[in-house]
């Protein structure tokens, strides 16, 4: 499936890639429009679709995935919701093994995310995640997502890499677009990232659900 021979760089997304996005699904779907509708004494329909389309307006955005943006919008301590869910925080099928396999066979890999290093740090410390790649990016550290160009850019300025020996495993269509639109020559999606929701067909990228399905035979 993937020619390991011509690759020697992989960067992998976490949420909904190496851990399960059914925790993040049930965080901002769920207990979020919950607390909100307490807090503000509004209906849970009201709450939702006050968040929802506020969700919408800034969808793709660093907006979207920043913490404080959302902990000031809401006046909820956001922090607090992700301490509540810690047990929903696992690995999606043999991430970890995958993990290793590429660390024992010579692949340099690389964590690159739109998390906010407060919500990578709530998910590293019940996961023990970044400890299993070489090195870490959010984002946040460079002020653009990885739906632009420029989230390319700072990566490749601070961890150099050849686009044409990089594979990008990530369950976002749109983040997929801009890595090729960039040059990033391997790319491939993941099927299942909700374990809470059925599978997606239709993908416009190579997809795989579990991570043993790209690993070479044996
Ligand atoms: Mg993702």
């Amino acid at each position: 499936m993937i020619r390991w021979e011509t690759i020697d760089t992989v960067l992998l997304d976490m949420d909904g890639t190496l851990l399960d996005l059914h925790y993040d699904n049930t965080l901002w779907n769920q207990l979020l429009p919950t607390r909100y509708s307490e807090a503000h004494r509004l209906s849970e329909e009201a709450a939702r679709s006050h968040l929802f389309s506020h969700m919408h307006e800034h969808h793709g955005q660093l907006t979207f995935y920043c913490l404080d943006h959302w902990a000031e919008f809401t006046s909820i301590n956001i922090v607090g919701l992700h301490e509540e869910l810690v047990e929903l925080i696992r690995f999606r099928p043999n991430a970890e093994r995958f993990l290793l396999w590429l660390r024992n066979n010579g692949k340099r890999s690389l964590l690159v995310t739109n998390a906010h290093r407060d919500s990578l740090s709530v998910k590293d410390a019940h996961s023990g995640i970044v400890r299993l790649l070489d090195a870490h990016v959010s984002c946040h550290d460079y002020g653009s997502p990885k739906e632009t160009r420029a989230f390319w850019e700072s990566l490749m300025r601070e961890h150099p890499y050849d686009p044409e020996r990089t594979l990008l495993i990530d369950d976002n269509d749109s983040v997929l677009r801009a890595a090729a639109e960039f040059g990033i020559r391997h790319l491939f999606t993941v099927q299942q990232p909700d374990s809470g929701r059925a599978a997606r067909d239709g993908l416009n990228f190579p997809s795989f659900n579990d991570f043993l399905e790209i690993l070479p035979d044996g």
